[in-house]
């Protein structure tokens, strides 16, 4: 049997953990089936318990730009190790990634680092309540920051303009200060800022959105977002956890070309070990303790294992930024191959791609919102996933994620990738 031992590893797991994983989508619950537990991985390629292989499009779920184990990476690991794993004590590796990274990044001098991507997105909340002396924020149906209690927000009933808590656990005085808003809607967003004119702190938002499949921002959209912000004396944050040194060294920020007032990153800034960070201005940043009064701290934060990931990660995007070309290039073929595929054999679908994110959908409308992801065929995506999964190819197990490339990949992995969409039993 194909996947035995990563079987006979889950039901262990769950006697242990609940639901038998440490981060819900890992489950498969989306996709039905049991997940593949990993033994090891290299470059493009995950090698499962069983032996099985595959080409890897989830990457970590995007830090991996280069591909698994990557050289530079894991010698900088493995030598600051030597040198001891955590100090509660200043580094100099902290100022050498913070230093590069606002080299990098457009329109930020500061940068706290924390541990993870949610770490980051609650305390830029925190930071712009603080900063702007308001209490609330807009966040958009269907982008994801983390799972802290302010953003597990859903639409509230009938004429309300506040959310609902959509997990137990979320009371309804922390929900009522986050308003939702339809992506790719700017009346939306006016409407409710008018309705709660001078309350509001912040509008959150990933800049290009990829929880809910890769979802790209209107021009208009995202231009009169950062027109009504300053206009309102609102802070504009990005949530660029997934965009940031992914779509380009600048993030969505520079690709979009929009400044935002707080950006959060995750994901590639620690190179595959915990890192989160918030940046801005050194105006805003200097609201933040200890030079300020907004708290906010961390044991492990700017560990220096985590720091040397980060650093040796940003440092091979900085040496070599055609990276971003050719994970362009790679993520066109694959787009222009699985199209053509589905069009031969007469499946309905859309695909979605910014950079090296991309999703594909199966659906007849353009997916521009979380309500159009929504109308996607499950029963298809679900033969899709273990189609490919079957093929030896990893995709995203939930419909509402975007794929991310690592530039191990090859044109031959790609192509496999393609012949493995049209041997889908769909
Ligand atoms: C992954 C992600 C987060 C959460 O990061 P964690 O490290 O999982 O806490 C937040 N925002 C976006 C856009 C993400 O993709």
């Amino acid at each position: 049997m194909r996947y035995q031992r990563s079987s006979a590893l889950f039901a262990e797991a769950k006697k242990y953990i609940p639901g038998g994983v440490n981060s819900p989508v890992r489950a498969f619950k989306a996709v039905g089936g049991e997940p593949i537990f990993i033994k090891n991985a290299k470059g493009a390629y995950l090698h499962d318990e069983d032996g099985n292989a595959y080409v890897d499009y989830i990457s970590s779920w995007g830090p991996l730009l280069f591909g698994h184990a990557h050289q530079p990476v894991l010698d900088a690991v493995i030598e600051k190790a030597k040198a001891g794993t955590s100090f509660g004590i200043p580094t100099e590796i902290e100022t050498r990634l913070a230093e590069l990274a606002v080299k990098m990044v457009p329109n930020i001098d500061k940068i706290r680092f924390v541990n993870s991507g949610t770490e980051a997105c609650m305390s830029a909340v925190r930071l712009a309540r603080g900063y702007t002396g308001k209490d609330k924020i807009i966040k958009f149906a269907g982008c994801y920051h983390g799972h802290s209690d302010s953003f597990l927000i859903q639409a509230g009933s009938g004429a309300v303009t506040f959310g609902s808590p959509n997990s137990p656990g979320v009371t309804q005085g922390t929900a009522k200060d986050t308003l939702l808003a339809t992506y790719n809607n700017l009346d939306n967003v006016k409407e409710l800022v008018a309705a709660n004119k001078g309350e509001i702190a912040a509008i959150i938002l990933e800049p290009v959105a990829g929880n809910m499949g890769c979802i790209i921002p209107t021009d208009e959209f995202i231009k009169g977002l950062r027109a009504l912000c300053t206009q309102e004396g609102i802070l504009l944050l990005f949530d660029e956890v997934m965009t940031g040194f992914r779509l380009a060294a600048g993030g969505a920020q520079e690709v979009l070309g929009i400044a935002a007032d707080i950006v959060m990153f995750g994901k590639v800034i620690g190179g595959g070990l915990p890192v989160g960070a918030f940046a801005a201005s050194a105006e805003i940043m200097a609201h933040l303790a200890p030079e300020g009064p907004v708290y906010q701290a961390g044991t492990l934060s700017g560990n220096p294992l985590a720091m040397s990931a980060g650093l040796a990660m940003l440092t091979e995007i900085d040496n070599n930024p055609e990276v971003f070309e050719s994970l362009e290039n790679k993520t066109a073929y694959l787009h222009k191959g699985i199209a053509e595929v589905l069009t031969e054999r007469g499946i309905a679908h859309q695909i979605n791609r910014f950079g090296s994110m991309i999703s594909v959908h199966f659906c007849e409308e353009p997916v521009v919102d979380f309500a159009s992801s929504a109308k996607g065929n499950n029963d298809s995506f679900k033969k899709y996933f273990h189609g490919m999964l079957d093929q030896g190819i990893y995709l995203p197990p939930s419909a509402f994620e975007s794929y991310f490339l690592n530039d191990a990949i090859s044109y031959t992995d790609l192509d496999k990738t393609i012949d493995a969409v049209r041997n889908c039993k769909l």
